[in-house]
């Protein structure tokens, strides 16, 4: 199959379904109008599909007239709570944006679901089309794959992408950015109530200050990162919020905090959890008070697989120029709850730089004039498409 030919066959479906989806932006697990637009979509091809899968996730299902293995090809639908500022003609028509490119996903792969719909002769066993709902949050891919995603037939592999501008290194439109393992971060919170005991200002000696022994534990916890973790080691630690006290002269009962964790590594994730208690609860002893901890284990690290990101590798070059193909060598502190679906199954998730300025500037994912070069789309697709035939020939 000539695989560029075909996908620009469908670049015009993929625009027009990108600007009809990016005008009704919907977020979290419920997107009544997305998931109704990409079920009429893939039903008008006549591929089979489940509804309704974890909330609004959609599960189509096109099999190859040869029997082989099975891919799957995932997209997020949800936006953001941002209020777009783009000035486009195609701009979100209510509160919410589409400001993470999640449009572009659902279009490309409306895109690869006709070409590959018209094309089942050339197809050894099976594509699974993962439309899911959710990843910004509060995560679709858990319960879409509790929810059977990967079953009937099971899943061998998945390949996913991502548009925007996230590879800093690079500025030319349509290159990818590709990693052969720890690429992306856990998105963990954690939160923290420091108890003391509430007194007078003027005699701190008859209660127990939480204000002060926050303050310690702002600094100690830093140190988990500077003193206890090799300096190669990536992981951050942010306490984004704090709350407490009433009045300038009173020292109050407790104060809360509230943090997040990033780490691109599992035991490293796991030995900040720890310590982050630890601190807090040792902490807070030797200064006379008393904790709460708790710690949500959110998306664990994206890890993509060596052997498939060869071989992807290998079909993305059929695609875009050798020179466009960038290794990602460092990862992203961000997360992604494409890593869920790297547990279950070998596969890998690329990056493709796709920027367009307004008014003259290139905003970056999640600002509300976040915008998108729609002349590579077709390419997304291709790649789709190319990495899939190549894994199941
Ligand atoms: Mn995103």
């Amino acid at each position: 199959m000539d695989v560029i030919k075909k996908a620009k066959g469908v670049e015009e479906y993929i625009i027009k379904c990108r600007r009809d989806l990016h005008q009704i932006p919907e977020l979290g697990l419920n997107l009544p109008k997305t998931s109704a637009y990409v079920a009429s979509e893939i039903r008008s091809m006549s591929i089979e599909f489940r509804e309704n899968v974890a909330g609004s996730g959609v599960v189509g299902l096109i099999k190859g007239s040869k029997d082989g293995k099975t891919i799957a090809l995932r997209a997020d639908m949800d936006a953001l709570p941002i209020k777009e500022e783009t000035g486009l003609s195609f701009a979100s028509q209510n509160d919410n944006m589409h400001a993470c490119g999640h449009d572009a996903h659902t279009a490309i792969l409306l895109g690869v679901a006709k070409v590959l719909s018209e094309n089942k002769d050339e197809i050894y066993g099976n594509v699974k089309l993962i439309f899911q709902p959710a990843e910004e949050s509060p995560g679709g891919a858990k319960p879409m794959l509790e929810a059977g995603a990967f079953e009937n037939p099971k899943v061998d592999a998945v390949l996913g992408l991502h548009v925007g501008n996230l590879i800093n290194t690079v500025t030319k439109n349509g290159s990818i950015g590709v990693c052969y393992s720890n690429m992306m971060a856990c998105l963990d919170s954690f939160k923290v109530k420091l108890i003391g005991k509430g007194c007078h200002g003027a005699y701190p000696q008859s209660g127990v200050d939480p204000v002060v022994v926050v303050s310690h534990y702002l600094t100690v916890i830093q140190t988990i990162i500077s003193r206890e973790l090799a300096g190669t080691d990536s992981a951050v630690i942010t306490v984004g919020k704090i709350n407490g006290g009433q009045a300038y002269n009173i020292i109050p009962n407790s104060v809360e905090l509230e943090g997040t964790v990033r780490a691109v590594d599992q035991n490293i994730r796991e030995y900040i959890a720890r310590r982050l208690e630890e601190i807090a609860k040792d902490l807070s002893k030797t200064m006379r008070g008393t904790c709460e901890f708790s710690y949500n284990f959110g998306y664990p690290p994206l890890v993509n697989d060596e052997e498939f990101t060869k071989y992807f590798v290998e079909s993305a070059k059929k695609i875009v120029p050798r020179e466009d193909i960038i290794e990602l060598k460092k990862p992203s502190m961000g997360g992604e709850d494409f890593s869920y679906y790297l547990k279950q199954v070998p596969g890998t998730f690329i990056f493709m730089d796709t920027p367009m300025a307004i008014d003259g500037h290139v905003y970056p994912n999640h600002n509300p004039k976040f915008a998108i070069d729609e002349s590579q789309l077709f390419k997304g697709a291709a790649l789709l498409i190319q990495g899939a035939l190549d894994y199941l020939e």
